[in-house]
């Protein structure tokens, strides 16, 4: 059994040597892989504690306890990703206070987030949630609509598609884990053989983030092996 680092900065080194070896072993550069540090159900004290660790990128599930915290940090003091499911009621206060939204599966929560997007902010960056498993339960577009949906996206003028997202059925077995995540990035390069210009494939989590980069990840978000269980 792995020993887990007791303290946070420690767990970062450790966590960043994972994504290194993991690179290296694809024969890509770390430097093409962004840390998320999810600090979802974490207090304000833990984000400040990371960042002085160096960590910027950060991800929250819940639009109100993220608010409270982005206010808590200083809105400009980190990178913020939405990456919880979006309701169509709680568009504004994401569009107002992130950086990225990673959880976009349908045109209309899409315009909404364009049309709410302030002026002075550059355009909001966003990642197609894809539902690979087919899960009655799970949001995400099924890879039949993603064409439809990533063309309508696109064309919104508040809005920099960026790329896909995934969280894949859970596998134990890393062979089952590295064939959905192999899935996503062939269905982002059909995207760009359709003439979308897409750099981003948001996949793998702390059980599963060296195999995600194995298949081409450049952002991983990790909650866990960070911050540690979450109560
Ligand atoms: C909570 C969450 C994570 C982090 O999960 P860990 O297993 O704790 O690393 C990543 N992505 C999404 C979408 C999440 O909701």
């Amino acid at each position: 059994m792995l020993t887990v680092p007791q303290n946070l900065p420690s767990r970062l080194r450790l966590v960043r040597k994972r994504i290194e070896a993991a690179a290296n072993a694809a024969g890509r550069s770390p430097l093409e892989i962004t840390l998320i540090g999810v600090s979802k159900t974490h207090p304000p004290a833990a984000v400040r504690e990371a960042l002085a660790a160096g960590l910027s990128d950060f991800g929250e599930n819940y639009v109100q306890e993220a608010l409270d915290k982005i206010d808590a940090i200083g809105p400009g003091a980190a990178t913020w990703h939405f990456i919880g499911a979006l309701q169509g009621n709680k568009t504004r206060p994401v569009a107002e206070a992130f950086d990225w939204v990673h959880t976009v599966d349908r045109a209309k929560i899409a315009r909404r987030l364009s049309e709410q997007r302030p002026w002075h902010a550059p355009p909001l960056k966003v990642c197609l949630q894809v539902k690979l498993g087919g899960e009655q339960t799970k949001s995400g577009v099924a890879p039949e609509g993603l064409r439809a949906l990533a063309s309508d996206v696109a064309a919104l003028p508040r809005i920099d598609l960026r790329g896909l997202m995934c969280i894949p059925p859970e596998e134990r077995d890393p062979a089952r884990q590295r064939h959905w995540f192999r899935r996503l990035r062939e269905l982002r390069d059909d995207l760009r053989d359709a003439g979308h210009a897409l750099d981003v494939l948001s996949m793998g989590m702390s059980g599963d983030f060296e195999v995600a980069i194995g298949e081409g990840a450049t952002h991983v978000r990790v909650g866990t092996a960070l911050f540690g269980p979450r109560g």
